[in-house]
């Protein structure tokens, strides 16, 4: 039997008495650098469902940003959880093997071999982990230093990880001096072409824009990686040209440069492929050197991965390694989520795998969404593949509205969708990919109502 349908409840107004009182709490003991972008405090989760301490239920549009694969308390998730957490919790990745690390490594490389390539697994805890360990091996394999990083990017808050970062100021202001030997080039953004491109060159531009760098000011010799994420997350939920990264495959096969892929966000099934690069294959396909995974990877424990072809993970016994990368009840979480993911076991109400799921429900987000930009000319512009969708808000004069996203987003809230913004006008739709074709409507109903809210506001 199929999951009904539900709606959200409301029980309060909100903030209820326990969530404000929490909150008030939250405000004085932890850290200062934390956002609060309105008031839920969650008590329980169910499915695509979240209950905050008041009793009211919300429908998750945004997953914990992109974490909650397999939505909340997933019984799949949960039993294979607490059997691991039976048997060991913790013995150390760095110095023993552990099967179920193994087996989670041999599952994954599984989704991006090509015959005759072999590909190696490095566990970390975060995404900034697998970052660092990307940039870290790219060094010490190349022997060169120079990392090339992309504008409007995230790659994580350690060290090298906020050095590669793109985006915004905030997260680089009074913590320098940062990592030595990083560039930033422009992203290419179809909705915003950047160099005074168009949306169907902006791809060649940014390469015209490396090569002439390669010209002047960096020697490509001197360029261990490139680092980029093939559809940027945190920067606005923004898929580039198609074969543009193909174009910048060959760039880096010219000059010995390795290509980092950042799938922290987009990877593990949210696009509808276990990886969001493979969404491009059709157009002659591109296979990266070095592959990060995080977010999505174990629907909300703490892991994330690092792959390399076994030819680029060089690095010495000893070099690298973490106290709790690659935790074996994480690994249990991983292994449950890849069986949701892959169809091993079904979702009721989901098709035959989770990717699947994405892929088809999304179709329809998007399109439910086109369709609205005729009533409300100030969603600029919609885009994303599967559940990976952005929906930029501008002004008449289509400059980027960030006043106006977040009226919406409180708006939403109020109506009880969770929801997160990113980029600089832009509300990111990274629902569980449980999410069926009913929960979509129940989400894209309230959506509507608030925007027609602000529409007659204005
Ligand atoms: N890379 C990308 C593409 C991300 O979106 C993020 C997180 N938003 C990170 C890296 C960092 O991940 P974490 O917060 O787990 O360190």
């Amino acid at each position: 039997t199929l999951p009904k349908p539900r709606q959200p409840e409301l029980k309060t107004s909100l903030p209820g008495p326990k969530t404000a009182a929490i909150m008030a709490r939250d405000a004085q003991h932890l850290s200062t650098s934390y956002m609060r972008p309105y008031p839920f405090v969650p008590d329980h989760g169910e499915g695509v469902w979240l209950t905050d301490v008041d009793g009211n239920t919300m429908l998750d549009f945004f997953a914990g940003i992109a974490v909650s694969t397999t939505g909340h308390a997933h019984p799949h998730v949960v039993k294979s959880v607490q059997e691991q957490m039976t048997r060991f919790a913790h013995v150390c990745l760095t110095d023993y093997p552990q099967e179920i690390t193994t087996s989670l490594a041999e599952r994954l490389v599984k989704h991006i071999e090509k015959p005759g390539e072999k590909w190696r697994v490095f566990f970390g805890n975060s995404g900034a982990e697998a970052v660092e360990a990307a940039v870290k091996l790219a060094r010490n394999h190349t022997g060169r230093t120079h990392i090339i990083s992309t504008l409007g990017s995230f790659h994580g808050r350690t060290y090298g990880a906020i050095t590669l970062t793109g985006s915004k100021t905030k997260y680089k202001r009074g913590f320098g001096p940062l990592l030595p030997g990083v560039s930033h080039v422009p992203y290419p953004n179809p909705f915003r072409p950047p160099l005074g491109s168009t949306p169907e060159f902006c791809g060649d531009a940014v390469l015209a824009h490396v090569k002439n760098l390669f010209q002047t000011v960096l020697p490509p010799d001197e360029v261990a990686a490139f680092i980029i994420e093939p559809m940027q997350g945190e920067g606005g939920y923004i898929v580039p040209p198609m074969g543009f990264l193909k174009k910048l495959r060959g760039l880096c096969d010219q000059h010995g440069i390795l290509l980092i892929f950042d799938e922290v966000q987009s990877g593990m099934g949210r696009t509808g492929k276990m990886f969001s690069f493979q969404q491009f294959e059709e157009y002659g396909g591109v296979q990266p050197d070095i592959v990060t995974v995080a977010k999505g990877i174990a629907s909300g424990l703490p892991i994330s991965a690092m792959l390399a072809k076994e030819s680029v993970m060089t690095w010495p016994v000893g070099s690298h390694g973490s106290t709790f990368g690659g935790n074996p009840v994480a690994a249990a979480a991983a292994h449950a989520t890849l069986d949701l993911l892959e169809g091993v076991v079904k979702h009721p109400g989901c098709g035959d795998s989770l990717m699947e799921n994405a892929t088809s429900v999304g179709d329809y987000i998007l399109s439910e969404l086109r369709a609205m930009q005729t009533e409300f000319p100030f969603l600029g512009d919609v885009r994303g593949q599967g559940l990976f969708i952005g929906l930029e808000f501008v002004k008449p004069d289509g400059s980027p509205d960030g006043k106006l996203r977040d009226a919406a987003s409180m708006a939403m809230f109020e109506k009880g969708l969770l929801n997160l913004d990113c980029g600089e006008a832009v509300i990111r739709i990274s629902p569980p990919l449980i999410l069926t074709r009913e929960d979509a409507e129940t989400g894209l109903e309230i959506m509507r109502g608030a925007l027609r809210s602000l529409s007659t506001q204005r």
